[in-house]
């Protein structure tokens, strides 16, 4: 266990009522509780109110530091900025960030301003020693998932930074006090403010849950053969978020942020579903990080089956819409 406090960057999600903390970095905090006896430092880099602070707290967030960095708290260039000044404030221990594109591209870009070093990727950390001799380690899938690595991440010149997947941590719901905010001044240097935000809009894939960080993601394959209304009919019940291999975007089925795999995102959901999927590895090896398997495919050779954990051998018109009609009867 260590003593020193832990830094955690809050991802929002705008709802129509106010900033809201992501499920993902949630979860970050309900992981660095259990990794240190000292505070657990919540970082948000616009407002919040007292719903969103009273979620910090029940995940396991003791202080709060709350910058207003308005749109451009989107930038990673700016977020580093900021989460260099908290460093300075707090001289955590390590900081936590989650591992999506934007959290890769700040850790990497705040690992070198503070001199300090950098993991992506992390599936799993835990606390080695106790105390001031206590490090953190921190473990990942590489080589398409087919090796898992630990590494001990020491703190150098300064805190490392360990950006970490989606689902480390099961989050206890909101139903304490909210945290009373400390304002954090971010000096934002002139690198960063010559990236400005131009737009930000939201795509249809969007519309679901964010692929990264479902629970649940249900994705279609050639074998859907266009028929992405097939896909949602599923994910639609289940909460899911919608994906794709490479070939449903390249033939224009969908958007290409919905792709998954070596090319595309990598998931850590609780369940897959794979319709009309053969599991080539190129597309595998962005799923290895998935709990459950389960695969819908009229080829009982193809390879999805071999990681699969329930596989149904069947056209994909004839047995979703079997599964939605199921699962409507099992819900009432
Ligand atoms: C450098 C490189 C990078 C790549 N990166 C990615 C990547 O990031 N992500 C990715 O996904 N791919 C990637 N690919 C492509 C990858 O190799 C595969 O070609 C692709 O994943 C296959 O997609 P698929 O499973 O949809 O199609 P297919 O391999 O054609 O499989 C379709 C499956 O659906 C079955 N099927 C057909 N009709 C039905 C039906 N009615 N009901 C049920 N089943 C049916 C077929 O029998 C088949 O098994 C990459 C390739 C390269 C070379």
């Amino acid at each position: 266990m260590l003593d020193a406090p832990i830094l955690v960057l809050i991802d929002l999600e705008t709802t129509e009522a106010a900033p809201a903390p992501t499920g993902p970095s949630l979860e970050l905090l309900t992981a660095a509780r259990g990794l240190t006896s000292g505070d657990v430092v919540a970082l948000a880099l616009q407002p919040l109110g007292d719903p969103a602070t009273a979620a910090l707290a029940a995940a396991g967030a003791t202080r709060l530091l709350a910058a207003d960095l308005g749109e451009s708290a989107h930038l990673p260039a700016t977020a580093a900025d900021a989460v260099v000044a908290a460093v300075d404030a707090v001289q955590p221990a390590a900081v936590l960030v989650v591992s999506d594109y934007r959290g890769k591209e700040l850790a990497g870009r705040a690992a070198v301003l503070l001199g300090s070093a950098c993991v992506s990727d992390a599936t799993a950390l835990e606390a080695a020693g106790t105390g001031e001799s206590a490090t953190l380690r921190a473990s990942k899938l590489v080589l398409s998932g087919s090796w898992s690595t630990t590494a001990s991440v020491g703190s150098g010149g300064s805190a490392p930074i360990i950006a970490v997947r989606p689902g480390i941590a099961e989050v206890a719901a909101a139903d304490g006090a909210a945290l009373a905010a400390e304002s954090l001044e971010v000096p934002v240097s002139a690198e960063a403010a010559a990236v400005r935000l131009v737009s930000r809009e939201a795509t249809s894939v969007a519309a679901g849950p964010a692929l990264s960080e479902a629970r649940t993601v249900v994705v279609g394959g050639r074998g859907v053969d266009g028929d992405f209304n097939l896909v949602r009919s599923l994910a639609e019940p289940l909460d899911a978020a919608v994906g794709a291999t490479r070939v449903a975007c390249d033939e224009g089925w969908i958007e290409r942020s919905a792709q998954i795999g070596q090319t595309g995102e990598t998931i850590s959901p609780r369940l897959y579903i794979g319709l009309g999927v053969s599991g080539a590895v190129h597309h595998t090896s962005g799923i290895q990080g998935a709990g459950t398997v389960v695969a819908i495919c009229d080829d009982s050779e193809a390879p999805i089956f071999e990681m699969a954990d329930f596989g149904v051998v069947g056209d994909v018109t004839d047995v979703v819409p079997q599964l939605v009609e199921e699962l409507a009867r099992l819900r009432g």
